[in-house]
């Protein structure tokens, strides 16, 4: 059978930043499948709320038997096993390590638990920068545009850059 991609967003603000991403992308690596592309690792201003600290950032793509829930059910373990404690109730809070599930092929999922494609790709520089280094041509599969048009078109202006690492 053939394997599915799925696109992971990695995400860190606290402690050591790069280590909690590197951790995740092990753990992805041994429970999700074989990582087939990562970007570079970005640094970018907290989206969403106020913060002293900035996020780190890293897309990676990763070939894979299982379906998008188990995935996801895996992402949110690996958000626990390294420490993170707050779970989101309607804001942003800083964390550990988070994972979104950004494209799982070009499968489209609508369900209480579960939006894929990642319903803010489109709004996030910090999420659409890395994207474009590695999937520029990727075409969302309910907005039917590029990564690097959908770049182009964001209004969000906050500062991402790539990590010095
Ligand atoms: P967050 O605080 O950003 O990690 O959001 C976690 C919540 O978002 C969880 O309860 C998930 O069930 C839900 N969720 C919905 N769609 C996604 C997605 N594409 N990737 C990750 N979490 C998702």
């Amino acid at each position: 059978m053939q394997k599915s991609k799925v696109y992971l967003l990695l995400g860190s603000d606290t402690g050591d930043k790069k280590k909690h991403i590197d951790d995740a992308a092990d753990l992805v690596k041994n429970e999700i499948g074989e990582i087939i592309t990562e970007s570079s690792m970005y640094v970018s201003e907290a989206w969403g709320f106020d913060s002293d600290t900035v996020f780190f950032n890293k897309v990676i793509v990763v070939e894979t038997d299982l379906n998008a829930f188990e995935i996801l059910d895996i992402t949110q373990k690996i958000e626990v096993r390294l420490g993170r404690t707050h779970k989101t109730i309607g804001k942003y809070q800083s964390r550990t390590i988070d994972i979104d599930i950004l494209f799982y092929d070009d499968t489209i999922i609508e369900t209480p638990r579960l939006t894929v494609p990642h319903p803010q790709i489109q709004n996030r520089r910090f999420t659409l920068l890395p994207l474009a280094e590695i999937a520029s041509d990727f075409v969302h599969p309910v907005l039917h545009k590029s990564i690097l048009l959908m770049l182009k078109e964001c209004n969000d202006n906050s500062n991402v850059e790539l990590a010095v690492c």
